[in-house]
């Protein structure tokens, strides 16, 4: 079968699938058509298929965290970034109030504790805010090869309601995690979750990762072959929200998924994907999402552990 019609014929097969349920705690993101769905598949050579709808923007959300983690280790270098974050999957909610144990490190970059202490180290301690988000705005849109904006409703929206992430990153100021004003970090982390993407950019992301750091399209090397190994492992281990083991186990590929829906996956030297479709499970991942990727890999044999 052709690309196209596989990736169309996938797409029918789940779409009769209504479980689950749009995100509210941020209220922009209850606005959505529930019924929208895509899949992106890009390859390493930068050749993209899509089908659905691949071109329908929505809010990167926690996709954007092991972007900016690749950010912040290419800036750091490994190391120094390790010292500040942890690596260890959490098995709490991403929202969840904790830091390691001894170390006061956040447990890892996925979780909001290690996500606001990444976005802080962009540009270091003495960075305007404004001009640390743009870095991040400008280094996603690398990975992507399309300049990113941002969605000021759901910004804003989400915005107004953060006190959550305000109390983590007060948390992480007053142990000495971040430096500078932690409403600073809030909002440039609220609106780094804000940049719009579509399915085809976050395939196109997730390609530049499979590519061991180089854009595929332009072939620009946007992170270090060693930062990719980092991230793919830390998405390997807690890129699925508390529900790490089973993605592992039924899907087995590096990936990251958001609250609003989209899925990212990537798999080193072969391709980088991407599915949306807004209706979360109870862990926070999109159902049909997780439908789709289950397909994907057991076609394609996407599987890190499947038999040679
Ligand atoms: N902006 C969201 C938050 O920090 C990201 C959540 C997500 O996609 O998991 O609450």
């Amino acid at each position: 079968t052709p690309v196209p019609d596989y990736l169309e014929e996938i797409l029918s097969s789940c779409a009769h699938e209504t479980s689950g349920a749009l995100a509210d705690y941020i209220p922009e993101l209850a606005n959505v058509d529930p019924d929208q769905l895509a899949v992106a598949v890009c390859t390493t050579n930068g050749s993209l298929y899509c089908a659905g709808d691949a071109d329908n923007a929505f809010t990167i959300q926690s996709i954007s965290k092991a972007f900016v983690y690749a950010l912040a280790l290419q800036e750091h270098g490994v190391d120094a970034v390790v010292k500040r974050i942890g690596v260890e999957p959490s098995g709490e909610p991403f929202n969840e109030l904790s830091l390691e144990a001894g170390s006061g490190r956040p447990l890892n970059p996925m979780i909001n504790a290690g996500a606001l202490t990444c976005h802080a180290l962009i540009g270091g301690p003495d960075c305007d805010p404004d001009e640390r988000f743009e870095k991040v705005r400008q280094g996603l849109s690398a990975f992507a090869d399309r300049e990113l904006d941002v969605d000021e409703a759901v910004f804003e929206s989400e915005l107004a309601d953060a006190y959550r992430n305000s109390a983590i990153a007060n948390m992480l100021r007053s142990y000495g995690v971040i430096d500078g004003d932690p409403a600073d970090v809030v909002r440039g982390y609220t609106r780094q979750c804000s940049l719009r993407v579509t399915t085809r950019d976050l395939a196109r992301m997730a390609a530049t990762l499979a590519h061991g750091g180089v854009q595929p399209a332009t072939g620009e090397r946007v992170v270090d072959t060693d930062v990719v190994r980092q991230v793919l492992s830390v998405m390997m281990t807690c890129g699925m929200y508390d529900a790490a083991g089973d993605w592992m186990t039924s899907c087995g590929f590096p990936a990251k998924s958001g609250v609003s829906g989209g899925i990212l996956g990537a798999l080193s030297g072969q391709v980088g994907l991407a599915t949306f479709s807004p209706r979360l499970d109870d862990h926070g991942n999109s159902v049909r999402g997780i439908t789709l990727c289950r397909r994907l890999s057991r076609d394609m044999g996407l599987h890190i552990m499947n038999s040679p």
